[in-house]
């Protein structure tokens, strides 16, 4: 199955992402977590996304794209992937479905994760990671940037769900609740059960 997740920041794509990647079987690739690899393993790549990641604006569509391909030619995403946090762009969007294509394949499903602008803030203000034995607060989760994070993803990152709807890719998901609830509605949307078994009809 190839699933791309999309969602605003705090809408909670990272915990579904690993849940229902792990029931599916394919591998969760979050560009989020492997720019932040990059960065805290002082790479040239994470080097050249930290500025813009710290200020909370996309890192520019060259750099995320040519990563993800890498990423996706790898052995154990073949059969499957699902991605969190791209495409983020509907340029990033029409590179996707064109390096897919020139393998033969195509998305089976796009959800979107849907959560009202004021729970954001809140999930968001609260959020803490553990990094090293200690719950810190992601630097781009700070007051300001998270507000700028949001305008980002209403300018450039919702019209993709647009792009997908288009496409008759996408399910969106009302994503309050209780996170098993959350991943329920997302599996029946890819035509799975509760355990990500594809539901025969
Ligand atoms: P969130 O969904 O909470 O905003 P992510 O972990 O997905 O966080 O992303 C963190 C940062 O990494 C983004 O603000 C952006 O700077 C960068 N980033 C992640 N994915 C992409 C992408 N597809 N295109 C451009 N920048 C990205």
């Amino acid at each position: 199955m190839r699933v791309v997740l999309l969602g605003p920041p705090g809408a909670g794509k990272g915990t579904q992402a690993q849940i229902i990647a792990a029931k599916v079987g394919v591998p969760a690739i979050s560009t989020g977590d492997i720019f932040r690899a990059n960065v805290s393993g002082q790479t040239e790549l994470g080097r050249k996304a930290k500025t813009y990641m710290d200020a909370g604006d996309l890192v520019p569509d060259e750099i995320t794209v040519a990563m993800v391909k890498d990423r996706l030619a790898e052995p154990d995403a073949k059969a499957g992937f699902l991605l969190d946090g791209f495409p983020r762009t509907i340029a990033q969007a029409e590179q996707l479905r064109e390096s897919l294509a020139e393998l033969g394949h195509r998305l089976d499903c796009v959800l979107e994760l849907v959560v009202d602008q004021e729970e954001l803030v809140r999930r968001l203000s609260g959020r803490r990671m553990l990094v090293d034995g200690q719950m810190v607060q992601r630097d781009d989760d700070k007051p300001e940037t998270v507000r700028h994070r949001l305008e980002v993803y209403r300018e450039q990152t919702a019209p993709v769900a647009g792009f997908y709807e288009g496409e008759g890719l996408l399910s969106r998901i009302d994503a309050i609740g209780e996170v098993e609830e959350v991943t329920a509605r997302a599996l029946a949307a890819c035509g799975a059960d509760d355990t990500g078994q594809p539901t025969s009809d």
